[in-house]
């Protein structure tokens, strides 16, 4: 497990909680709108290793409420995660794991081992253009139903997210989508934002109004659905 970035303190990334940000190694998915490309590709430099993030961790004690834990994949090595979440957690801090949903078991265990306190989830598209949206063309979408299913059961308080970019998504996909996860606890769709360093170059943002007629199609079926991080 390659820890390639840390964010010290951030009050946006774990509702209600002022936390750090661990960004791990590598991904199973090359979602083409992707602003993490080194961590994706692995070419990333370690940044610190995991005994060096304790001493940080523990010097932050009383300052720091919970720790992201984020990627690329977290789930990509789910021994060396559970090991690490396990001892973030013994020094009394709460774990948000982001993940992209796609290998459900892993998730599952997080949550049932109780290694992971919030989960954030992201929904790429509607299922027909997962290929597309995920860059992973031989997709097996049973995956991120089961891992939708399994959060939607209730066991722990999660969110899920699509950030919507412009050539990747459409009204049909939200028509999809609203179908797919009706009924979550929280949905967020977030504004692409192009950061110089995408896996793809050429795509762009919704103007807000036109993300105000994607959420009004979600709302249907998830009323309490916002848009999230759009300033303009
Ligand atoms: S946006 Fe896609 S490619 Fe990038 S880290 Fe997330 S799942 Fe992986």
């Amino acid at each position: 497990m390659k820890i390639c970035g840390l964010q010290k303190t951030t009050l946006l990334d774990f509702p209600g909680k002022v936390a750090a940000t661990v960004f791990l190694s590598g991904c199973n998915f090359r979602c083409p709108f992707c602003h993490n490309t080194d961590l994706v590709m692995g070419s990333a430099e370690e940044l610190m290793t995991t005994e060096e993030l304790l001493v940080f961790l523990r010097k932050r004690r009383g300052v720091l409420e919970g720790v992201c834990i984020t990627g690329g994949e977290p789930t990509l090595q789910p021994e060396a995660l559970e090991e690490l979440a396990a001892r973030i957690k013994a020094l009394g801090y709460e774990i948000k794991l982001d993940t992209n949903g796609y290998r459900p078991k892993v998730l599952k265990n997080m949550c049932e081992k109780k290694l992971a306190d919030y989960v954030a989830m992201d929904i790429k598209t509607g299922r027909d253009h997962y290929p597309l949206a995920s860059g992973k063309t031989d997709i097996f979408i049973e995956n991120i139903t089961e891992s939708i299913g399994y959060l939607m059961s209730g066991t722990i308080p999660y969110e899920f997210r699509t950030t919507v970019v412009r050539g990747l998504h459409n009204a049909e996909d939200f028509e999809d989508i609203a179908q797919w996860i009706g009924g979550c606890q929280r949905y967020f769709l977030q504004g692409f934002v192009d950061s110089g360093n995408v896996l793809k170059s050429g795509f762009s943002a919704f103007k807000r109004a036109e993300l105000e007629v994607f959420l009004k199609i979600v709302q249907k079926t998830i009323p309490q659905a916002e848009i999230r991080g759009v300033d303009y």
